[in-house]
């Protein structure tokens, strides 16, 4: 079969990268290349932005109404691809087709129909006369153009959290994806072309030591935001610090799984095992670090160990399949390092190796007796890898579930509501899940604190942060 050609999208137009230069994008799920992409150059992300700058002139004055029209046009069209979107989406990243269709599908048109909404109630707080002859009031206006940076891990709903709040505000945008994973991306660029003007949403692909710091150092984009790694967060915040940009930044997790001698074993392991080996825990918020009463750890630890077996490994068309590869080679190896690594005192339950010979895959697989200081409890690993610690009492498990550079998510599980609501206050963590872990809504914040970043995605906070407030006072006479 031939291999797919992508381009870039910039300014309403499919263009090659500057002197037509490509690199191959590679089948997690075979490891054999099955497209090329654009290999973009400083002078592509110049393109794009000077394309996202004009464009701003008029999409920053259209009226929310036009903008949220606009949106749900897009959503419905999307709507009505959804099967080649899926197709895509499952080709970039070797997802399971069916979780595709059913768990990101239906929320990522929920979020941009959300945002296609909320445009239309974003407020100022206050107006009136403060001081006597004068009124006062708070214009809430678009920033300008923003700079997008998304991951690979779920790359369509990744650019829909930034792009569909940026320009639903009356931003533009020029939006890099992670360079394994440009292709859904682009689709959804070439969808939405139908509905905003040219220059509204670029997309340019390539290699981040090529063309990333073209990106940032531009004076053009006034705003960044990033879905990634901690480092690739702290080096865009430094260099948007030169020029002063402001930044938005979700950077991972390491979620404390918190679980009482009281909560029923079997739900709580199952529980557990969707959160922890969905997307094949290539997701920040994942169940990773199990923290398990005395009483509950040693059954616990046998409840998981059996759901994590009874998971089924596959390419994205196999038939009930629960987990697909992992994203790339890269990835592959830097999971196995963590299980590679482990100390003498661990424990392998099940897992701890590839699966397979083919792809990316990597066994589901729960690991035990390990110290809160060790490797694998401190770093994320992003790979169907569990861990699970037994704590002594309530004041032990917060202190640990607290004690790593990340905050971003955790649950608690238990049948006792006061405990469960305690310990909610004493997270630190910007979401805490009580009896469940993973689900999202559109209507709330999804954003992390300390080394996780700042910032918050989805929601009229996620909104928010991608608009100014300007004060405007007018003398009105006494
Ligand atoms: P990464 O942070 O390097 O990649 C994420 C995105 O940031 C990609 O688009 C990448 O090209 C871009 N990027 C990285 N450095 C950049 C820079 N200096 N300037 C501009 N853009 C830059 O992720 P990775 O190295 O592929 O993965 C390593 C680890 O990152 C993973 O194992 C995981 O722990 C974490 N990660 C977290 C998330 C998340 O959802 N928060 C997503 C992906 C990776």
């Amino acid at each position: 079969m031939a291999k797919v050609q992508l381009k870039n999208f910039i300014d309403g137009a499919s263009l090659e990268a500057t002197g037509g230069q490509t690199y191959e994008l590679v089948d997690p799920v075979t490891g054999e290349p099955y497209a090329d992409a654009p290999r973009s150059q400083p002078q592509d992300v110049d393109r794009a932005l000077r394309a996202a700058q004009d464009a701003f002139d008029t999409w920053s004055r259209t009226t929310p109404s036009q903008r949220s029209r606009a949106v749900l046009k897009f959503a419905d069209a999307l709507e009505a691809r959804a099967d080649e979107l899926v197709d895509i989406e499952c080709r970039n990243t070797g997802k399971p087709r069916a979780l595709t269709t059913s768990e990101e599908i239906p929320p990522t048109l929920d979020q941009i129909r959300f945002f296609a909404g909320a445009c239309r109630l974003l407020e100022g707080r206050a107006a009136g006369e403060y001081m006597e002859g004068f009124t006062s009031f708070v214009r809430r206006e678009p920033i300008g153009v923003c700079a997008q940076i998304t991951p690979w891990n779920y790359p369509m709903m990744m650019a829909v959290w930034k792009f569909a709040p940026a320009i639903a505000a009356g931003n533009t945008v020029v939006l890099k994806p992670a360079h394994t994973t440009p292709a859904s991306t682009l689709f959804l660029a070439e969808v939405a072309a139908e509905f905003f003007p040219p220059g509204v949403f670029n997309v340019v692909c390539g290699l981040n030591h090529e063309m990333g710091a073209a990106l940032l150092e531009s004076p053009i984009p006034r705003m960044v935001s990033i879905t990634g790694s901690v480092r690739a967060g702290r080096e865009i915040a430094r260099a948007a610090a030169e020029d002063l940009k402001r930044v938005h930044l979700e950077l991972g997790g390491k979620a404390p799984v918190i679980v009482f001698d009281d909560a029923d074993v079997e739900s709580t392991a199952e529980g557990i095992a969707v959160a922890g080996y969905f997307n094949a825990g290539q997701d920040c918020t994942a169940a990773t670090r199990v923290l398990a009463g005395p009483r509950i750890h040693d059954d616990l630890v046998s409840a998981l160990t059996e759901a994590a077996r009874r998971r089924k490994l596959g390419g994205s068309d196999d038939a009930d399949v629960d987990v697909g590869p992992l994203n790339s080679a890269v990835q592959l190896e830097r999971v196995s390092g963590f299980c590679e690594r482990l100390p003498d005192h661990a424990e392998i339950q099940t897992g701890g190796q590839r699966f397979g010979d083919r792809g990316f895959f990597y066994e589901p697989t729960v690991v035990t007796g390990l110290a809160q200081d060790d490797e694998i409890i401190q770093e994320e690993v992003f790979g169907p890898v569990v861990t699970v610690q037994r704590f002594v009492d309530e004041d032990e498990a917060v202190k640990w579930a607290n004690d790593v550079e990340f905050g971003l998510a955790s649950s608690v599980w238990t049948r006792d509501h006061a405990r469960a609501m305690r310990v909610s206050a004493r997270l630190d963590f910007g979401c805490v899940w009580i009896n469940t872990h993973i689900p999202l809504v559109a209507e709330m914040p999804h954003g992390g604190f300390k080394h996780s970043g700042y910032g918050k995605d989805l929601s009229v906070y996620g909104l928010e942060d991608y608009t100014r407030i300007k004060h405007v006072m007018s003398a009105t006479g006494q």
